[in-house]
């Protein structure tokens, strides 16, 4: 997969994806990110990216041909057009689903807006979904799209020490994960619950599981609503 995030900060990407688990995965090749500076496809002296908008009103807005231009010369790298995402405070609401979706495209193209936002004929007429990382509103797209970007590499195969792993977390099966612990075994007067020092995998499979359901009924009883339960667990947390 081949994630292109199109900015006026690459730097600040560059930063971030450079670091832990992702940068990692860059440096071995598992997963292709690259940041492109929308700012290099301006044609004008002063490379100007934004101007006022039609109508009056605060701020500037993100000119469509440097964008637009940046797109096409990611898209000519490309085996297809990428899925091409704009990170707005409209879009759908990130969450462990729509990252799930994004996988099935090879590529994928993230644009982060800045200022006011971007001239809406880029939106008409080149983006494919608008992604919102919450009802809030930020200075520009780049925390999103690295949101969007970290949330969908590290699903990708190879990138996790084990593939597993994300299968286990939260949100993967719409249920919150289960508490961890980890050595020592008491501290300040707590221990770490018996199941789990037991080595019987069947018993801390269960316990997992059950913990997991009661983890999502104690902080968001919303998910576990839509969560698949069995008969027996519906009945045993429904019915207490
Ligand atoms: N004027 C816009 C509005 O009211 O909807 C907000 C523009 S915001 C200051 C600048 C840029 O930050 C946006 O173009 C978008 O790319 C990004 N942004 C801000 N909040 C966001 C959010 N919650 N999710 C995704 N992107 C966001």
């Amino acid at each position: 997969m081949r994630i292109d995030i199109l900015t006026l900060f690459p730097e600040m990407c560059e930063r971030v994806l450079d670091e832990s688990v992702i940068g990692r995965a860059r440096k071995s090749g598992i997963i292709d990110v690259n940041c492109h500076n929308i700012r290099d496809y301006t044609s004008d002296k002063h490379r100007h990216v934004d101007d006022m908008p039609y109508g009056g009103g605060q701020g500037m807005l993100m000119k469509p041909e440097p964008i637009a231009d940046c797109f096409d010369a990611v898209a000519r790298q490309c085996s297809g057009k990428p899925y091409f995402i704009y990170m707005s405070p409209k879009g759908r609401v990130f969450n462990q689903q729509v990252a799930r979706e994004l996988m099935a495209h090879e590529n994928i193209c993230l644009l982060c807006g800045h200022y006011e936002g971007i001239d809406q004929r880029v939106i008409d007429s080149l983006i494919d979904m608008e992604i919102s990382v919450g009802d809030y509103v930020l200075t520009g797209g780049e925390l999103p799209a690295l949101i969007v970007t970290d949330a969908v590499c590290r699903m990708i195969p190879g990138v996790l020490a084990e593939d597993v792993c994300f299968e286990e977390e939260s949100h993967y099966d719409g249920l919150l994960e289960h508490p961890q612990y980890t050595r020592p075994p008491e501290w300040r007067g707590m221990c770490v619950p018996e199941e789990l020092m037991s080595g019987h995998h069947a018993n801390i499979a269960k316990w997992k599981r059950r913990q997991a359901i009661e983890q999502t009924a104690k902080y968001r009883p919303d998910l576990l609503e839509k969560a698949e339960l069995t008969d027996d667990e519906r009945k045993a947390f429904f019915e207490k």
